[in-house]
């Protein structure tokens, strides 16, 4: 992303670059005049404030990573109130924190435009579901629109801002994992220096969402509702393109548009299809959609995720007594789960045209290509990863008190945690789940001891409430805060823990230890999982604690401390194994499984070029044959 992020403020309008998605959505909201960029980090939305995070004080605007997507949504609403254009990026999964406070601001209305950039992962790659965020839109009743390549990922922002401003509510930009992270090239705009000067201009009617004023509200977004259907049918990125005597018809949503467009090259159809290319996902021009959907016998409806416009399109049709054949995921054209390919829809379409297509034979030569080219590997944690180490100490410390043990994670990249030789986590489910569920796993007669594993970032984000409820409600848990420092998963963002701001300005650095004694939680311990048998006697010792207990494993993430060693010309210090003192129990390959060690002719081999040297297989090898040098 590094020679991308330089391209943000040059002012070379009509200069072509590559860019990657996320990055020109950044230049698009930079083009459009954005303020004020929030968000909580997601894969596959990260790049888009960490690319603008970098450029901030050049391009004189306000960026923040914010303790999680609801409080990022009403930092960025209420910039928006005070008249400046404020953007908020998250992940779909965000989506679902900022739901509460997004569905009131449709009532509210915003001032200046409020983008919402979600980022959905239909296979999904990096997240616990594949959820369908255009069902919130429609939920709340505000424009959504969706890019179908790179170009209008960056072009979307200004119509997006325009269109808020226009309606007076917030407006959401919808893409995936192949607009976010796909680069493309981009023609670029120029930068708008134009900075509003930030003026709340006090309306409790508006403002003040208690009932009485909710009533009236409603009906007015209701109004702007219907409005935003009649602009629809004339927004730009749409583009209905009818085919002279074509029977078959063919709907693209936002990226699918592309894999459309391909698939009718592949066949050689292009000129036998009428296409409707959709960015206006929600309201949608119903007046463009029936021109196509009367001047065809059949329409195909590519979209990713959910049937939601086949839906709405087959409900249109039968109102309108339309007779026509509708095909799409809810007649298994497409399938319904996992993402799109252009091989899908070309088989898809080929199926309609009575065409042979073979998709298997395409995607089956790709996948052994790749096969030859690439080695499966299973996720693991780094080597030298001290939430490796913290995973140990649980598992031992659990085998101490030896009364079973259920462990609830959380979401981070800690999760790893789930995979061999460690299979150390028994829950995952959204964020700040694990202290919650482990109340709940403790209040139902489990007499096992119950411990919940929670990321420092993931702690600011969702622990905090959970755990003054384990605390009100008396829940025997014992709460393991891994704390690296960093929010590692998605990139290394800084979070409340590391010390300093999205802009890079040094701030307080909260310490989880003190949060949690302000929990009311009487049992907090802070040690360095480094330390094998520091950190299993405090966890057996939390574990006995007769109320909720807290242990702070605390080491800064391994690639974070290389980086900081490389700067300083320090070079890490391998550990090896001495051969004639390896009774090969492979203990250390089989309890820790760090990634640097391997079994070689019956023994165990250290990688030094992998092993970061954290020593903590040697604490772990019974009979003391790991040790530092070779
Ligand atoms: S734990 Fe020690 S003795 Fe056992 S295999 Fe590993 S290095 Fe050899
Ligand atoms: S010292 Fe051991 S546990 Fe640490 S990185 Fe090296 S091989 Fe892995």
């Amino acid at each position: 992303m590094g020679m991308e992020v330089g391209l943000l403020t040059v002012d070379t309008p009509g200069q072509r670059v590559l860019m990657m998605g996320n990055v020109a959505i950044a230049r698009g909201a930079l083009e459009a005049g954005v303020q004020v960029a929030t968000s909580y980090p997601g894969t596959p939305s990260s790049e888009i404030i960490g690319s603008l995070c970098q450029v901030a004080r050049q391009a004189g605007i306000y960026v923040e990573w914010s303790t999680n997507e609801m409080v990022a949504f009403e930092v960025a609403f209420a910039a928006s109130l005070a008249g400046v254009r404020s953007i908020v990026a998250c992940k779909h999964l965000g989506m679902n924190w900022i739901a509460d406070p997004f569905l009131v601001s449709a009532y509210t209305g915003v001032n200046g435009g409020l983008i919402i950039v979600v980022a959905d992962d239909p296979h999904p790659y990096s997240s616990q579901n594949a959820e369908d965020t255009r069902y919130y839109a429609k939920l709340a009743k505000v424009p959504c629109l969706e890019p179908s390549d790179v170009q209008e990922a960056k072009d979307v922002m200004a119509l997006a801002f325009e269109l808020s401003e226009t309606l007076q509510l917030p407006v959401m930009v919808r893409i995936t994992p192949r607009i976010a992270h796909t680069r493309g090239i981009v023609v670029l705009g120029s930068i708008s220096r134009l900075r509003r000067k930030a003026n709340f201009e006090k309306d409790s009617t508006r403002y003040v969402m208690i009932s009485s004023n909710a009533r009236n509200r409603h009906a007015w977004l209701n109004k702007q509702y219907a409005r935003a259907a009649e602009l629809a049918e004339t927004f730009q990125l749409n583009r209905l393109k009818l085919a002279p005597g074509a029977t078959v018809g063919v709907i693209g949503c936002g990226l699918s548009y592309g894999y459309v467009r391909e698939a009718l090259h592949l066949l050689g159809a292009e000129n036998q299809v009428s296409i409707l290319k959709l960015a206006t996902v929600n309201p949608l021009p119903t007046q463009l959609v029936c021109k196509l959907l009367s001047s065809v016998t059949t329409v195909l409806i590519v979209e990713e995720i959910d049937p939601v416009i086949e839906t709405d399109i087959r409900s249109l049709a039968q109102g309108l007594g339309l007779n026509l054949e509708i095909r799409g995921r809810l007649t298994n054209d497409l399938p319904r789960e996992l993402e799109l390919t252009p091989d899908i829809v070309t088989a898809a379409l080929a199926r309609i045209f009575g065409a042979s297509y073979d998709s298997n034979a395409a995607s089956n030569y790709v996948i052994s290509e790749i096969n030859n080219l690439v080695t499966r590997r299973t996720p693991f944690l780094c080597a030298g990863c001290p939430h490796r180490a913290s995973y140990y100490a649980i598992k031992q410390a659990l085998k101490k008190v030896n009364r079973g043990g259920i462990v609830t994670g959380d979401r981070g990249c800690y999760n790893q945690g789930i995979h061999p030789p460690l299979k150390a986590i028994d829950t995952c489910i959204c964020m700040g789940a694990s202290i919650a569920m482990a109340c709940g796993f403790s209040k139902v007669g489990i007499e096992e001891p119950i411990v919940a594993v929670i990321g420092d970032s993931t702690f600011f984000h969702a622990g905090i409430p959970a755990l003054i409820n384990a605390v009100y409600n008396h829940a025997k848990v014992t709460v393991v805060i891994l704390d690296n420092g960093w929010t590692a998963m998605t990139g290394h963002q800084p979070n409340p823990a590391t010390g300093i701001t999205a802009m890079g300005d040094p701030t307080k650095m909260l310490k989880p230890e003190e949060l949690a004694m302000a929990c009311g939680v009487d049992h907090v311990k802070v040690v360095d999982p480094y330390n094998v048998k520091a950190t299993i006697d405090s966890i057996v010792e939390a574990i006995n604690h007769p109320e909720p207990s807290v242990v702070v494993c605390r080491h800064i993430c391994t690639l974070q401390e290389l980086r900081t060693m490389k700067l300083m010309g320090i070079k890490p210090a391998p550990y090896s194994v001495n051969l004639d003192e390896c009774t090969s129990c492979k203990l250390c390959l089989f309890q820790l499984g760090c990634p640097a060690m391997a079994a070689e002719n019956g023994k165990v081999k250290i990688d030094t070029y992998t092993c970061v040297g954290c020593g903590v297989c040697a604490q772990v090898c019974p009979v003391e044959a790991i040790r530092r040098g070779s």
